[in-house]
């Protein structure tokens, strides 16, 4: 594949936090509308990753690039401030608190930062967001507030106004782990509809490996800090080379 399809490049990623290092050498490529599931043990480092692709957190060592922006961790000058802010429109992040502003509307909670980055007029915007919640399967809760939805709606909510700045990767992390049982589906049939409808590029952290079986292209498991083994869904998961990544999938399948 040429460089051109590279969404996501991690470079020797190292994150420390004072003496304690989460990351140890991280090394990924993400291509466009690839779709890989991280997995592993919890402290492994794998939301530190993730934050570090759109520098929530800044790397210790090592580089991220993001849509052909290129950037090394180290001390934010103004230049590099606004680099990230460039890197950032091209990255859309799912958490697993859904964090909704919760005095706004549904719809204004997806019009708000296409509209704060004028991407287009505010017709454009509200039709654009009024076309997502449908993909979302909520068109009829635009002018709802988010405390009045169940946690799998907010969830939702929160990937339709993370793809309202038509980012060029989805960055989701433990996106149903916060949510009961009986609402997990809904949201993950969303998440493979991004997938296989829109073929969004996507780096999900999830432990529901039926999701992972049918969705992923590629699955990564982190063990303290690195990639210790990575590939097709089938193969990592009914034969794993190592005896952590079976240990681990032994305990949650
Ligand atoms: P995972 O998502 O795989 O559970 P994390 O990336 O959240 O792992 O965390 C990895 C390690 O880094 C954990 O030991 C965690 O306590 C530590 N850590 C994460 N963020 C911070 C922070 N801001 N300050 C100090 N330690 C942190
Ligand atoms: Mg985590």
């Amino acid at each position: 594949m040429s460089d051109r399809d590279v969404v996501v490049r991690l470079d020797g990623l190292h994150k420390s936090f004072g003496r304690l290092e989460v990351v140890r050498g991280v090394d990924m490529e993400v291509h466009r509308g690839e779709v890989v599931v991280v997995f592993g043990r919890s402290g492994s480092g794998k939301s530190t990753v993730l934050r570090c692709v759109n520098f929530i957190d800044d790397p210790s060592a090592g580089s991220v690039e993001v849509a052909g922006i290129r950037l090394e961790g180290g001390h934010r000058t103004r230049r590099k401030r606004e680099q990230i802010r460039q890197l950032r429109l091209h990255v859309g992040m799912v958490f697993q608190q859904f964090n909704l502003f919760p005095n706004m509307t549904v719809l204004d909670n997806v019009t708000c930062a296409p509209r704060c980055a004028g991407r287009g007029t505010g017709d454009e915007i509200v039709e654009r967001a009024r076309d997502l919640l449908d993909r979302v399967g909520l068109s009829d809760k635009a002018e709802e507030h988010p405390i009045r939805l169940s946690g799998g709606q907010q969830q939702r909510v929160a990937i339709a106004r993370a793809l309202a700045m038509e980012p060029d990767v989805m960055l989701f992390d433990e996106p149903t782990s916060a949510l009961d049982p009986e609402l997990t589906g809904e949201v993950l049939a969303v998440m493979k509809s991004l997938a296989t409808e829109m073929r969004m590029t996507m780096i999900v952290v999830t432990h529901e490996m039926g999701f992972a079986r049918e969705v992923a292209d590629r699955m990564a498991f982190f063990h303290e800090g690195r990639i210790l083994e990575q590939g097709p869904p089938d193969q990592l998961i009914t034969s794993p080379a190592h005896p952590e990544t079976r240990a681990f999938l032994d305990a949650v399948l």
